[in-house]
């Protein structure tokens, strides 16, 4: 086993590091302020090769790997976890076309958006007001009209719709079917798309979220990606990759945290000492220093699984739940330890609270990470032989 990074991904790694320094930590927090989607970052990021990872060479894009996916993740998201949202938005819009789609389809609607001078953007659009965890609770439509689709409905809280060209819409097309009726298309903005209310957050200021209308919406039959009743497992063989990609934005998160708080207690005195020489400080550092380094480790085996086409759901919501539960607990400890100025907007580590909590819910709550974890193992567990047989009434108990 060998946990050093390849030329290429430490190559990656440390220009995503060098971006985050010089584009993103500096501006993070006065960009917040604003509320709203840091074009000229982003705009950046795309130039630098940080954008649009996953994209095959046949549509154009550069087809890394999902393990080096997540290291532009972790380093941007060290710097802070709303741009690394933004940055990242194209991952999961487009992860359901790279999964689902045809090289064709991929050319026509995807290839155009990753290849010109400025930065596009897509949105995914499977949240409904009242279909969030339950996913087949979704109402919106799409009928078959000869060669067309006709899409109604509406979104809500996707991120960076109001920038987006192209939508990924999870509609169904066999209401009685529930989620074997979900199916997935590709919805250029066009005519009857309609951003709605845009939502004001607590955090991650530099991600936009807002609700998606579509109204009447002509789509060619050729937008339906894959055949029609595949949009639920499509959303789930793609929710299990990019889960991977907020454990890493929450691992950067959890690691700025630590060097945050290593940094300031280093240098606060207080009774004659650094208060880092407190045993209470220095037992949460080294806390919050392993909760880190074990985010990143089941981040980065849950990627290397999904590279090597093996089963991932379990180790992936592991990633997820771990990592950004981590990078909340890193956060209220980093405040912690700060004292009073960890309290102050002026220092960074409010901040990254405020972030934290979000990586908890989206991309999947964790209380859904759990069950998906949790569900798993109660299978594998069948085939399981820890040389231990239950018994009841002296015999072993069957297993179901
Ligand atoms: C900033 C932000 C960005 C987002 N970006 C996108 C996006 O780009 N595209 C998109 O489609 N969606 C997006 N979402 C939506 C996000 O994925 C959902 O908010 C999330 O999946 C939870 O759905 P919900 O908010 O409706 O909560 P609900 O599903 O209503 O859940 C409410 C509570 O009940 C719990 N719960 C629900 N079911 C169960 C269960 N079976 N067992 C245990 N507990 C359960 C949940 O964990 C949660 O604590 C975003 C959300 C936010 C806030």
């Amino acid at each position: 086993m060998d946990f050093r990074l390849s030329d290429k991904e430490q190559k990656l790694w440390e220009r995503a590091e060098e971006f985050t320094r010089e584009h993103i930590t500096p501006r993070a927090h006065i960009l917040e302020m604003r509320n709203e989607f840091p074009k000229e970052v982003v705009q950046k990021a795309y130039e630098a090769g940080l954008m649009n990872l996953h994209i095959p060479p046949e549509a154009g894009g550069p087809g890394v790997s999902l393990l080096a996916e997540t290291l532009v993740s972790e380093a941007t998201g060290y710097g802070c976890a709303g741009m690394a949202t933004s940055i990242m938005c194209n991952n999961l819009a487009f992860a359901p076309l790279v999964i689902g789609a045809t090289i064709e389809q991929l050319k026509e609607h995807v290839e155009p958006l990753i290849t010109g001078k400025d930065a596009k953007f897509g949105s995914f659009c499977l949240t409904e007001r009242k279909a969030g965890s339950d996913v087949a609770a979704i109402t919106t439509r799409a009928e078959r009209d000869g060669d067309e689709y006709i899409i109604n409905g509406m979104k809500c809280f996707a991120t960076s719709a109001p920038q987006a060209s192209l939508f990924t819409v999870f509609a169904s097309t066999q209401p009685e079917l529930k989620h074997k009726g979900l199916s997935v298309f590709m919805v250029p903005k066009t005519k009857g798309v309609k951003i709605g209310h845009i939502e004001d957050k607590v955090g991650q200021k530099n991600s936009i979220q807002s609700e998606v209308i579509f109204e009447d919406v002509r789509v060619p039959k050729e937008c339906l990606v894959g055949k029609e009743g595949e949009g639920f497992k499509i959303a789930m063989m793609t929710l299990d990759k990019t889960r991977a990609g907020i454990a890493a934005i929450a691992t950067g998160v959890a690691q700025r945290a630590v060097d945050e708080a290593a940094k300031f207690a280093n240098i606060r005195h207080q009774f004659g000492k650094s208060v880092g020489r407190f045993q209470g400080i220095s037992f949460k550092l080294a806390d919050m220093g392993a909760r880190a380094a074990a985010s990143r480790h089941l981040t980065r085996y849950a990627a290397w699984l999904a590279d090597n086409d093996l089963p991932v759901s379990k180790d992936s919501a592991f990633a997820k739940f771990f990592a950004s539960d981590s990078a909340m607990l890193n956060a209220l400890d980093a405040i912690q330890i700060m004292g009073g100025y960890g309290y102050l907007v002026e220092y960074p580590v409010e901040k990254l609270m405020r972030d934290a909590k979000l990586l908890q819910i989206y991309e999947g709550t964790n209380e859904i990470q759990r069950l998906v974890a949790g569900n798993t193992m109660l299978k594998e567990s069948v085939n399981l032989d820890t040389g231990f047989h239950v018994k009841y009434d002296g015999k072993d108990a069957p297993m179901v």
